[in-house]
């Protein structure tokens, strides 16, 4: 109305609209006034009286209270006409006149901790609710980042800061990588579902314990099995605590632990050896062998041939017809089956680790406990006759976490699912630009595990 003011026009019927502010004990007594920002955008601000009544008596000695002194405070309202709506709200402070103790009126539609009213905050819980960013949230509210961030985790912490009531009979338990410089995170998730039920900074034999504080007993006992790498902190926390639980290796980490101790270490042994006796050409082979030894047969065949269809296409329709190659297309590299081969002429070794493997893979898929038992057995067998350093280490490893492995057959999990939250934990990083609070971050990551609880509704009245 001071806007219209200025420009010489007083306010007329048709430019008033008079909507209750349905604020609870909030005597409006002024006006709105429409106040121009720095920005450009405008503020609506509504002066206003607190109307609860003050507890007369003192809480400390009981004696009477006195009106001491009137406070104004400034609460942010909901916006209205797309403006930002600003409270000016006085409220009283009354003091005891015998112990000196002092009680402010209370304002019951302001939130807890946050200068903005209760509506709003839930306003925002909402927005955030959805799937909307913090940050599209401060610039579609022109709300403080920082009150954004305190107001989202506050939500959070009401969704998922207690510990799980639906019991999980599958669940995985892996590490994360949260920050640069090998800062890891135990995360556990519910393997059925996908939720993320649980984690903490670190990854060792305590955070195992602290989950199983953090469930409980009652929930812990509906727990069949738990898929792991063959961490040996994991696996005895839950030995300890819950010996009901069966603990399955988890096949993804048994082949990547293969390639790593003992494929990859192998080739790097070959390969010093051959420069030691300076065989040029195997020392190459060797060194550019990485990729083509970690992947199977199959794989290889058909990037093989993806390639050379690739190839096929771009020299008929581009170099035939003297055309340039368009960008993001290029030439690819065929012959990495050949190379494999070549690989595996260059020394048995290499060509019995590379068998071994697969005849691995094969044995790990058995469904019968005892056929799988007697298979690694008999794997672990050939594996010692082969008298390959790197093997035999793996074969005793095999051996000493038998019952891990016989144990996928009676339940067939696997991590997969953990590697989906180790993708949303990088998806959340990168939306933040990195995270400072680890608390939040793992709120964050326990909410994108689930889906948002918005459910589109179109309004409907009563009357
Ligand atoms: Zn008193």
């Amino acid at each position: 109305m001071t806007k219209l003011k200025a420009q010489g026009r007083e306010p007329a019927m048709h430019d008033c609209i008079t909507v209750a502010h349905k604020l609870p004990h909030f005597d409006v007594t002024t006006d709105p006034e429409f106040l121009p920002c720095a920005d450009g955008s405008i503020m609506v601000r509504t002066a206003g009286t607190v109307t609860l009544p003050v507890p007369s008596a003192c809480p400390r000695c009981s004696s009477m209270m006195r009106l001491h002194a009137y406070e104004t405070v400034h609460i942010r309202d909901i916006p209205i006409f797309n403006a930002q709506h600003l409270l000016e709200v006085r409220y009283q402070r009354h003091r005891c006149s015998c112990c000196g103790a002092e009680v402010s009126q209370d304002i019951p539609f302001k939130t807890d901790g946050h200068f903005i009213t209760d509506r709003y905050a839930r306003l925002v819980s909402r927005y955030l609710g959805y799937g909307m960013t913090n940050k599209t949230v401060h610039r579609l509210l022109g709300l403080n980042v920082h009150l954004v961030k305190a107001l989202d985790k506050g939500r959070l912490e009401g969704l998922y800061g207690k510990a799980p009531k639906t019991p999980s009979r599958y669940i995985a338990i892996d590490e994360i990588s949260i920050h640069s410089h090998h800062r890891y995170a135990t995360v556990v998730i519910d393997l059925e579902t996908g939720h993320v039920l649980f984690c903490e900074a670190g990854k060792r034999k305590q955070q195992v314990q602290h989950f199983i504080q953090y469930v409980g007993k009652q929930w812990l006992s509906k727990v069949v099995a738990v898929s792991m790498d063959m961490n040996a902190q994991y696996d005895s926390a839950f030995k300890e605590a819950a010996p009901h639980i069966q603990i399955v290796y988890d096949p993804f980490h048994l082949i990547k632990l293969y390639g790593d101790s003992v494929i990859t270490k192998l080739r790097r042994r070959l390969q010093q050896e051959a420069l030691e006796r300076e065989d040029r050409a195997t020392y190459e082979e060797l060194k550019g062998g990485r990729f083509i030894l970690l992947s199977n047969r199959r794989t290889l065949e058909a990037q093989d041939s993806m390639a050379r269809e690739n190839n096929r296409d771009l020299s008929e329709n581009y170099e035939r017809k003297g055309l340039q190659i368009p960008a993001g297309r290029r030439r690819q590299r065929t012959g990495k089956l050949s190379h494999l081969d070549r690989l595996m002429g260059v020394n048995k070794g290499l060509n019995v680790a590379y068998v071994l493997l697969e005849q691995f893979k094969l044995a790990y898929a058995v469904r019968d406990p005892l056929v799988l038992e007697s298979g690694m057995h008999q794997w672990c067998h050939i594996a010692r006759q082969s008298k390959i350093p790197e093997l035999l280490s793996f074969a005793a490893t095999v051996e000493n976490h038998l019952q891990g492995i016989v144990n996928h057959a009676y339940h067939p999990i696997s991590s997969g699912k953990l590697e989906g939250t180790n993708n949303l934990a990088k998806v959340i990083k990168r939306n933040a630009y990195g995270f400072v609070d680890d608390e939040y971050f793992f709120l964050k990551l326990m909410a994108a595990s689930r889906r948002p609880y918005y459910k589109p509704r179109s309004p409907r009245f009563l009357h």
